[in-house]
């Protein structure tokens, strides 16, 4: 083969240059690299239930593998009537995602031009620069601080050419919100030309949620989104949603894959969201969970973030060099150097005996 046939340089100019995410590691890889049995590795890098799916979710997944010959309903109207009848929306608000970070992704197919400025705190999760970047629009990072979202200094750096602006909330990497009355004072004070995207992946853990749906009512360019990711333990299933005005939603669905969500994932979301209690009890023990973890953390003589989402910022010194360790001890944590915080690392709430486990290794790290 001689070298005239070059890929790279028929790529667009942006593929090279666009940055890779980086996940959390998978338990197989690690447990392959050190030799260890799959079953001793314990995963708390990328804000998984530690209890795993929903079981009302896991059997009508099990019954729909029975028709995974047939095409999914393209449109999801049996899950999309669940989640409007759920939430207080009409179907016609919701677009279904593979996981919500497609919907990130269809925003930017449907609104994002050359050279728009997308806003976005940071450290914020890295998958709204990562599609800012894929459009050849600007990511205008806001720093956060104190670990929170500076939602007046977030909207000082709206410009004629703002398109989008990006709020988590509990953000990701932080664990830290932002309350319903500074949220709404920010969307109301944001231009017609600005959609707002308010992203709700760690909604369910908080108490009271902000309800941005007054917002969307009123006629403002407000988008939230949902997953099944987090509280409910589908992640890997890869479904979320979105939800904003009808006319925001016929748009996105018409730059999407006609079977961008399977059946199998439909069902299991629709199951889900008939599971009160599983999300109750999740709930409930990722507060004993996190209380649990701090107080390791303080006899540990270190500093975490206080966090409203599943997982802890905390602070280690060398963050490379303590995920390196306590993984050499069978714990897979997620370092933070891509996120600007090479001190820190991030930490999901597991388990009791997963976070006993993690403490006594994050104690050997320090100790080392
Ligand atoms: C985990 C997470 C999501 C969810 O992603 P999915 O694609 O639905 O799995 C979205 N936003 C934030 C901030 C997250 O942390």
């Amino acid at each position: 083969m001689t070298n005239d046939f070059c890929m790279k340089s028929l790529a667009r100019a942006l593929v090279e240059k666009q940055p890779v995410y980086e996940p959390g590691r998978p338990i197989e890889d690690v447990a392959r690299e050190l030799g260890f049995d799959f079953h001793t590795i314990i995963k708390m890098a990328s804000n998984e239930n530690p209890l795993g799916p929903s079981p009302k979710a896991l059997a009508a997944a099990r019954e729909a593998l029975g028709q995974a010959h047939l095409y999914p309903d393209g449109n999801g109207t049996r899950l999309k009537e669940k989640i409007a009848a759920k939430r207080g929306l009409r179907t016609e608000q919701l677009v279904l995602g593979n996981g919500s970070n497609e919907i990130i992704e269809l925003l930017g197919h449907a609104f994002l031009r050359h050279g728009d400025e997308v806003v976005m705190g940071a450290p914020a999760f890295i998958v709204y620069k990562l599609v800012t970047l894929l459009f050849e629009a600007v990511p205008v990072e806001v720093p956060l601080v104190d670990h929170r979202h500076d939602l007046e200094a977030m909207a000082a750096q709206v410009t004629d050419k703002t398109r989008m602006v990006f709020l988590p909330s509990p953000n990701n990497p932080t664990g830290t919100a932002n309350s319903e009355e500074e949220i709404f004072a920010f969307a109301r004070a944001l231009p017609s030309h600005v959609i707002f995207v308010f992203d709700e992946a760690y909604a369910e853990y908080l108490d009271s949620p902000p309800d941005l749906r007054p917002l969307i009512d009123e006629g403002r360019n407000v988008v939230c989104l949902r997953t099944f990711s987090k509280i409910y333990g589908l992640a890997s299933l890869r479904i979320g949603y979105g939800y904003g005005s009808a006319e925001w939603a016929a748009l996105v669905n018409r730059v999407r894959q006609p079977f961008n969500t399977n059946a199998i994932s439909q069902a299991a979301a629709v199951a889900a969201l008939d599971d009160d209690a599983f999300v109750g009890e999740c709930r409930r023990r990722n507060r004993e969970g996190g209380r649990q973890l701090e107080a390791g953390f303080a006899s540990l003589g270190l500093e975490s973030v206080p966090s409203e989402g599943n997982f802890l910022l905390v602070r280690v010194g060398d963050g490379v060099r303590f995920f390196q360790s306590v993984q050499a001890q069978g714990v897979i944590v997620r370092p933070l150097g891509g996120y600007g915080l090479p001190e820190y690392v991030r930490v999901s709430i597991g388990t009791k005996a997963e976070n006993e486990r993690f403490l006594q290794a994050a104690a050997r790290a320090l100790g080392s």
